[in-house]
């Protein structure tokens, strides 16, 4: 589509709703329990959300200098010094119960602990196998979440130049080759996900995020992370999520400040 013609629609929703029909359109949010009305402002959705979530956030913003990474460096700065032992590259595959464990299974290990936090997002976990893992899938609250991709990334260059190259010339951190999936002279890739409701429940986020805290109740199991959260999509539902384990397993009300 042109660009002229782009700027024609306000947003993506709208532009969507234009290439799908009023029956398309309504079958899509019908499906995201996003039911559109027609005569709405194409803004006022995202402005209510925004409100809402302003009700949440302290408004005590920072912008880390070195971009989202620098969250994730100063948690593993300040695990290791608790001497925490980080495993970054081995996916879990397995969740199991053995007598009064829970056994973690990756590739290359196998870990028993009394106590486990989980923090896939729920489209990751549903890949994860066992029987513990079965029984957090099967509970109503997480079958009730809707993992809906973000947005999708497109990055248009002059002419195809992956095609050419291997990323040894360019020394890349992040291969495009492994990231976006390639079509004409654009890189393309859905981005990741964020976690609605599914259309027909009426189970709240809050129901959700006060099951997650302690999916068992009396076992040492805690699930972290936006999907489980009241502010899905953010950071701070992750952060939220967080501190309801921290308070739930560990007693801490007031976590202290990452240096
Ligand atoms: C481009 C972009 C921009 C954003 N901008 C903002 C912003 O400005 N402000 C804001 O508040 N939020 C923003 N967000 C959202 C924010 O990044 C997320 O809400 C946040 O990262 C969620 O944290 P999480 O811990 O729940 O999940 P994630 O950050 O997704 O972490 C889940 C982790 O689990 C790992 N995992 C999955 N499956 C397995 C497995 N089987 N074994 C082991 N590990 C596994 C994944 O590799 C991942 O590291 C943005 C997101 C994107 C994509």
């Amino acid at each position: 589509m042109a660009r002229e013609k782009a700027l024609e629609v306000p947003s993506y929703r709208d532009f969507l709703c234009h290439k799908l029909g009023s029956e398309g359109c309504e079958l899509l949010f019908a499906e995201n329990a996003l039911k559109r009305e027609y005569g709405e402002e194409s803004t006022l959705f995202t402005y209510e959300k925004m409100n809402s979530f302003d009700n949440l956030f302290s408004g005590n913003y920072v912008r880390p200098a070195g971009g989202l990474s620098d969250i994730a460096n100063a948690v593993e700065r300040s695990a290791k010094r608790f001497g925490v032992k980080m495993y970054a590259k081995e996916k879990v595959k397995a969740l199991k119960r053995k007598e009064n464990m829970f056994v973690v299974q990756t590739d290359n290990f196998t870990v028993s602990t009394k106590k486990l936090v989980i923090a896939a997002p729920s489209f990751a976990f549903k890949e994860i196998t066992g029987d513990l893992a079965a029984q957090i899938k099967s509970n109503r609250l997480f079958e009730a979440i809707l993992p809906q991709p973000a947005f999708k990334a497109v990055a248009i260059y002059s002419y195809p130049w992956w095609e050419n190259v291997t990323s040894s010339h360019y020394n890349l951190t992040l291969k495009p080759f492994e990231i976006f999936r390639s079509a004409a002279t654009c890189l393309v890739d859905i981005m990741p996900y964020r976690h609605l409701t599914k259309a027909g429940s009426t189970l709240s986020k809050h129901d959700l995020a006060k099951w997650a805290k302690r999916p068992f109740p009396g076992e040492q199991i805690y699930m972290v992370g936006e999907a489980y959260s009241i502010s899905p999509g953010w950071n701070e539902g992750a952060l939220m999520s967080a501190y309801n384990a921290l308070k739930e397993g560990w007693e801490i009300e007031q976590p202290e400040p990452y240096l």
